[in-house]
């Protein structure tokens, strides 16, 4: 009988940052604090009424607490992320809650003129079509250029971007930029991103979530382009979701765990 020496092993497959949250520690600590403290937030700004006029000031108050994990982080120091810098804007999968992509729709419809906002589209629907027709895992592998990224390089949404997109830092540009030119190379999938900044970020998304889904909203994730393609295009887009209507009904949506999508935990 033989028994494999260390070297002989398979190598430990490297742990996700949800299987990390999963098991515990320090980093389940941290995505447990920023969700309480967002959900906790969302109580105390809406006094239990969800009214249109103040998903802007929900979504500002999420982004800031998110920068405010971002400036505790114990890595900010070794944070490679400067303006102008893309590769990142590349090569993503970002997904969203509802009043993300709601907020994202109405920074569109006030900042871009309408040549812009029509290129916005198209590109939109692009990656919307391209995304509706991926497996499960491919959404989770699969990256693509955003949607937003202008031909500047910029952001055409950054005050209103994505909260994932706010939370993302990674320690090494020259790793970002090999990823979205070799987006299918293992090393694509291995950027050194923030663990600290991400895992607080997930923390506060899933408090949000949360918050939506007790007030019996849709609080589901959802592709980034399919989501804000249908707040543009959905007249009274907000005042449907807030009665309730399935405003997102064949968008791909990448977490489904509320009403009304299927409910994966029942
Ligand atoms: S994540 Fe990477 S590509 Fe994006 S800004 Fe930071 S260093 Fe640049
Ligand atoms: S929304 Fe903006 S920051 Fe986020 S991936 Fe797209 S271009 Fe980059």
């Amino acid at each position: 009988m033989s028994h494999a020496t260390p070297s002989h092993r398979a190598p430990a497959r490297p742990v996700s940052l949800a299987q990390a949250i999963q098991q515990g520690g320090p980093l389940a600590k941290l995505f447990h604090d920023a969700a309480r403290q967002e959900r906790q937030a969302v109580k105390t700004l809406l006094e239990g009424q969800w009214v249109q006029a103040l998903l802007p000031e929900l979504r500002n108050d999420a982004a800031e607490r998110v920068a405010t994990g971002v400036g505790q982080s114990p890595l900010k120091v070794l944070h490679a992320c400067e303006p102008g810098c893309s590769a990142c804007c590349r090569n993503v999968a970002v997904d969203v809650t509802p009043l993300e992509a709601f907020v994202v729709a109405d920074y569109l419809r006030a900042n871009l003129d309408a040549p812009q906002r029509e290129a916005v589209t198209a590109r939109l629907a692009v990656n919307a079509q391209a995304r509706s027709q991926m497996s499960a895992n491919e959404l989770r592998r699969v990256r693509l250029t955003c949607a937003f990224l202008n031909e500047q390089g910029r952001c055409s949404v950054y005050a209103a971007r994505p909260l994932a997109c706010a939370g993302a830092f990674s320690m090494s540009r020259q790793a970002c930029h090999l990823a979205a030119e070799q987006p299918a190379s293992p090393a694509a999938q291995q950027v050194p991103f923030d663990p600290y900044t991400k895992t607080w970020t997930m923390g506060v998304s899933g408090g949000l979530q949360r918050a939506l889904v007790e007030a019996g909203l849709d609080g589901n994730l959802y592709e980034l382009s399919s989501a804000v393609l249908r707040a543009l295009e959905t007249p009274d887009a907000v005042e449907r979701w807030l009665r309730r209507e399935d405003v997102f009904h064949g968008c791909t949506c990448t977490d489904a765990h509320s009403p009304p999508r299927v409910n994966r935990a029942a």
